[in-house]
């Protein structure tokens, strides 16, 4: 008699999800499965069929992010939505929401000197309109009712620098109490105005030029920006060098266009001095994405982490850990740069307290102390100035350390890496950790950057209220769990 097929899975099934049809937005329960290394997420839509996508590729790092990367939330001032539809229909910030704004973006104009092919925003010199000076400081407002103390407040857009009165919107952001202001920017003025650029220099205390650096090649530069940007890039930088602007080169990655990249990216970060670091921001699926299927191209965060650590030497897996505000989706990692050399911050400390030798598990959870310094340090929140500040605080606290006298904040180099949900990979336990928040336009809701660009942004909402009236005449408005 021929022996029964074995009724085992080949995968181990992690957790349920819940998730949205990528199609039709409705909420539906999915699970996480692992197979392997990989990670997935398989949801099925009652009307459009099942869905699989792969959301990690590397399960040892997922699961050590899930179990181990927890701290309490951290909350704001004040909520802006109650709960009555259930996340992530709520947004918000509703009381269920479990994460504070680390980071604010505040979008200034839809107005774009570039039409990128990727461009959530689907910013571009077509699309007239800036936001009022009044409307912009009703927005900045709203950010410091929420958060009191504003951590960081990003200017983004469209291409901020093209405001009218940008330095009139630099100044109402001075005069309120925002701890560091980034503006996000293709550096096409910075570039080509030499005045303009000048001129934001006297802004450059708490103040960070978030520049947009994707590739050294001018196919992918084509790809992802419909322009050959090199020599612009050059320019830009050249100007932030001499005007000492502290920067961040941040990098859209896709697969096949720009991946391979990334080492080089780090390499050529490290000899600019007045750049402090790099984030590297794989493709969401959401606004103008042309040419890319969603389900195909996708680069997950661990695909992007390991990248760091094949294409460049600065970086160990050990330095790139998760971030313990959203721990799904941020993950960061150290640099010292010193006359000498550039250091990654765990070849710093003793690899006896972070590393258990053979296992490659980070033990500093085991000490309280250095445990809270860590996740201090690896946090959203952070400026280049504060995070000089938690650096020192941390290695004070560990023994025997060859940390350079005089840490300033150009001697730190920091990696980060951002992966914002769409509809493919939303997943409502992680969304609610979400601490980059965006400043709705008209109502100036503080709501998550993923939810945003999935439901929220333009004309988007339409489709949204056709969700929450349909939970209504279900009389299934799930009530959320804290009110
Ligand atoms: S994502 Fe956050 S703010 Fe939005 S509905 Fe969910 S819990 Fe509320
Ligand atoms: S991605 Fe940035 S630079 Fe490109 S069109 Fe959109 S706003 Fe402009
Ligand atoms: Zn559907």
């Amino acid at each position: 008699m021929e022996s029964p097929a074995p009724r085992v899975r080949p995968y181990l099934y992690y957790d349920l999800a819940v998730s949205v049809c990528p199609v039709c937005l409705r909420r539906i329960d999915g699970k996480i499965l692992i197979e392997g290394d990989a990670v997935f997420l398989a949801k099925r839509c009652p009307e459009h069929g099942s869905t699989k996508v792969l959301i990690a590729d590397d399960s040892d790092y997922y699961r050590r992010s899930r179990e181990v990367f927890l701290k309490p939330p951290e909350m704001p001032l004040r909520y802006n939505t109650p709960v009555r539809w259930g996340c992530p229909y709520d947004c918000g910030l509703c009381p269920d929401h479990e994460q504070h704004s680390c980071l604010t973006i505040v979008e200034i104009t839809d107005h774009c000197n570039l039409r990128c092919p990727v461009c959530y925003a689907e910013s571009g010199p077509d699309r007239p309109g800036f936001q009022p000076l009044a409307e912009v400081e009703a927005m900045l407002d709203a950010v410091v009712r929420n958060e009191g103390r504003p951590d960081v407040v990003q200017l983004s857009g469209g291409e901020p620098t093209l405001h009218p009165r940008f330095f009139e919107i630099l100044d109402a952001a001075r005069a309120r109490p925002i701890r560091h202001l980034m503006v996000n920017t293709n550096g096409i003025r910075i570039a080509r105005d030499e005045a303009f650029a000048s001129r934001l220099a006297e802004y450059r205390k708490g103040f960070e030029v978030y520049l947009q650096f994707d590739s050294f090649e001018g196919p992918a530069l084509h790809t992802l920006r419909g322009a050959d940007l090199r020599s612009i890039r050059e320019r830009a930088l050249t100007r932030l060098n001499e005007l000492e602007i502290s920067t961040t080169l941040v990098a859209t990655l896709e697969r096949g266009v720009n991946d391979h990249e990334i080492g080089a990216i780090i390499d050529f970060a490290l000899t600019q001095p007045c750049v402090r670091g790099v984030t590297f921001q794989p493709i969401q699926a959401a606004g103008r994405i042309e040419g890319v299927d969603p389900e195909r191209n996708r680069l997950t965060l661990t695909e992007v982490r390991r990248g760091i650590t094949s294409q460049s030497s600065v970086f160990k897996p050990e330095d790139i850990i998760p971030v313990p505000c959203h721990p799904d989706c941020l993950a960061m990692g150290y640099a010292l740069k010193t006359a000498a050399g550039t250091l990654p911050l765990t070849g710093l400390i003793d690899p006896m307290v972070l590393i258990e030798g053979a296992r490659n598990t980070i033990v500093f959870e085991q000490d309280p102390g250095l445990r809270d310094r860590l996740f201090k340090l690896f946090s959203t929140s952070h400026s280049p100035e504060s995070q000089a500040g938690s650096l020192r605080e941390l290695l004070c606290c560990l023994p025997a350390i060859a940390a350079p006298e005089a840490l300033g904040y150009d001697n730190v180099f920091r990696v980060l890496i951002v992966q914002f949900m769409d509809a493919y990979s939303l997943d409502v336990r992680s969304v609610k950790k979400s601490c980059i928040h965006i400043v709705h336009p008209k109502d100036h809701r503080l709501i998550p950057f993923d939810t945003y660009n999935l439901f929220y942004r333009d004309g988007r909402e339409t489709r949204l209220q056709e969700l929450r009236e349909a939970l209504d005449r279900a009389g299934a408005g799930f009530r959320g769990l804290t009110s």
